[in-house]
């Protein structure tokens, strides 16, 4: 190769190069790919929101949230994720303990967003809200006699109690909002209290919850308030209503449903977007109201089934410490026989 012939042949060379990474980038800027744990009927609608307002196209899958934590751990650099979306912010602090996401902490979603919904170093951001308390067969409960969820442990519950298993994250995290606010010692007394009041073995799902009490197995019960919000859309003549907790101390325990942007997205931008998009005004209405959740932005009201249920003080606690207090709460758990 002499002198002439090697200059023009590594032009040549440079710009494939650079017309290659032109498309691959541009390829990428118009979609955004999200795996998500919400089912598809929560999410397609707004998606396809997001598409008409921006032109990016959303390519999505959808799984269990612990299968796609896993996937996103064995694929590494080699995601096709871009964004990551889960309920309860548990889930949201592992995959960010395993290094899934990356920081994102932009105006737009500290302005949309209060802070005890977010990650503090903006690792995840939550969208919608979902507020665990008590439920009560209005047959056979006086409301008067309902407080908080240090109460249920009161032996006036004895055999009326429903719980849900304390595998469920749900469960986890409650109970890790109340070691923050009480301290362990504290909260292991108000469990071996609920294990003494409990009507059943803890139940499978917030819903037979609710079905326990209606067929009359137990008077009361913590449940997501979206449960609540299916089984009255089913049966509006349902004899249940919800009790708001703790309203003289740390408020209800509020969860949100949330979502990060992954460490290695290859359309940070787009995913970026997506987020700020779906903590807007627009997407707020529309993503609480299908999952009958409240909407994470409080410039945007509940609908009106939810409205209907009343309004109550939530605990500020910022929700990354459920997942910090996690191991503690299982191990609580587990010394006081609660299954
Ligand atoms: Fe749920």
């Amino acid at each position: 190769m002499n002198i002439k012939t090697w200059v023009p042949s590594t032009l040549v060379v440079l710009a494939l190069a650079i017309t290659s990474v032109g498309i691959a980038q541009a390829k990428s800027e118009d979609s955004v790919t999200v795996y998500s744990s919400r089912k598809e009927h929560l999410i397609k609608p707004l998606f396809e929101s997001f598409t008409k307002d921006t032109g990016i196209k959303v390519a999505y899958l959808t799984g269990k949230g612990g299968a796609l934590i896993e996937r996103l751990k064995l694929e590494g650099n080699n995601t096709k994720a871009d964004m990551f979306m889960t309920v309860d912010a548990g889930n949201l602090w592992y995959a960010a303990t395993q290094d899934l996401f990356q920081a994102v902490q932009t105006q737009t979603l500290k302005r949309n967003i209060p802070s005890h919904l977010r990650d503090p170093k903006g690792l995840w951001t939550g969208l919608s809200v979902r507020a665990r308390t008590i439920v009560y067969s209005t047959e056979r409960v006086n409301p008067t006699d309902l407080s908080t969820y240090e109460n249920l442990a009161d032996v006036k519950w004895s055999g009326r109690l429903c719980l849900r298993t304390s595998k469920k994250i749900y469960t986890k995290s409650l109970v890790a909002s109340m070691i923050y606010h009480q301290g362990k010692n504290k909260v292991g007394d108000i469990i071996s209290g609920w294990v003494d009041n409990l009507a059943a073995t803890p139940n499978a799902k917030d819903s037979h919850i609710m079905n326990a009490i209606v067929a009359g197995q137990c008077d009361v019960g913590l449940v997501n308030t979206y449960y609540f919000g299916r089984l009255i859309a089913k049966n509006p003549n349902v004899p249940l209503k919800l009790f708001w907790a703790n309203q003289d101390t740390t408020g209800v325990h509020v969860n949100v449903s949330g979502a990060g942007v992954t460490k290695y997205a290859t359309n940070t931008k787009g995913a970026i977007k997506l987020l700020e998009w779906l903590s807007s005004v627009k997407a707020q209405a529309i993503y609480a109201s299908l999952n009958k959740e409240y909407p994470a932005n409080q410039n945007v009201a509940s609908d009106e089934v939810v409205s209907s249920w009343g309004s109550f003080k939530q605990d500020k606690m910022n929700l990354a410490q459920t997942g910090v207090l996690q191991a503690d709460a299982v191990k609580l758990m587990q010394i006081q026989g609660y299954r």
